[in-house]
């Protein structure tokens, strides 16, 4: 971190029906010079074992503001440890950071895991509360691993309710996959929640998940993580996303 080798890169989240990007994903990324590249799910938990997720999670913050107060529009979203949320001072910092960047509230939107939920319930419910006051996007991500509690949903102000990609790859093979998903979503739907796909990488499974009702996608389809400069220019092109992109 104090070397700056860190970096920041961007999937692009798109409108399901349009194909436009509506967002990215801020996804750390530690390129190393002999090629071989660190992947967050071996470093992330290092991190948040060491006490240096707050470094790290801070860095990720910061720059994806940085850079997304330099995009038009779209939204930009960070994950976050447990170990971050439940800081107390949390909200504060983002606070300060949007207002230090100038990214308007609206256009952040924070991924948390259900984890971090299952000790500290009440506490979590105050901070979520705390970023939907601030008008804050917080996802559920990973859904459909874990926990995914009918009840959290319920209880929490979630805005967002990622679909992970182990749900998403089954479903053009198993007919149980398909109708779990189609189920879930309609369950998001009746909760006012938005409907993510991750790890979406066949032109099949966009028809069905747009017919099930989800409302954006993010996969390996329409595009893999790159730098803030391509998602620049993909903006500038303001193309829809080809498959493969
Ligand atoms: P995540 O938040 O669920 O992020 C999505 C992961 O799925 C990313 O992996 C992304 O590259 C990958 N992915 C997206 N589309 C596809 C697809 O079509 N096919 C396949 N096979 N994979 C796809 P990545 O970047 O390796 O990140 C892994 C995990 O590490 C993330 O999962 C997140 O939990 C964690 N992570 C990444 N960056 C950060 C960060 O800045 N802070 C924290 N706390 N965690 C992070
Ligand atoms: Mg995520
Ligand atoms: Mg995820």
């Amino acid at each position: 971190i104090d070397m700056g080798r860190l970096t920041v890169g961007y999937q692009p989240i798109a409108d399901s029906r349009s194909r436009r990007i509506r967002g990215v994903e801020a996804l750390v990324r530690w390129p190393r010079d002999d090629r071989i590249h660190y992947t967050p799910d071996v470093f992330i938990p290092v991190a948040e074992e060491s006490g240096l997720i707050e470094d790290l999670g801070y860095f990720v913050l910061s720059e994806a503001c940085k850079q997304a107060a330099q995009w038009p529009d779209i939204f930009v979203s960070v994950n976050v440890s447990p170990v971050q949320f439940m800081n107390p001072g949390f909200a504060e910092l983002v606070e300060r950071t949007l207002t230090r960047t100038g990214l308007q509230a609206t256009r952040l939107e924070l991924e948390v895991t259900e984890g971090f939920i299952i000790d500290n319930a009440d506490r979590a419910n105050v901070i979520i509360n705390r970023l939907h006051d601030m008008k804050v996007g917080v996802a559920l991500d990973d859904f459909g691993t874990g926990f995914s509690s009918i009840g959290h949903l319920r209880r929490f102000k979630f805005d967002k309710l990622k679909l992970d990609r182990s749900m998403v790859t089954d479903i053009l093979r198993q007919p149980s996959a398909l109708r779990l998903v189609q189920g879930t979503i309609a369950m998001a739907d009746a909760l006012g929640l938005m409907v993510v796909a991750e790890g979406v990488e066949d032109e099949n499974q966009v028809s069905v998940l747009r017919l099930a009702g989800c409302s954006q996608f993010q996969g390996f389809l329409f595009s893999r993580p790159v730098s803030a400069q391509e998602i620049g220019s993909m903006l500038t092109a303001a193309a829809p996303l080809a498959a493969s992109a």
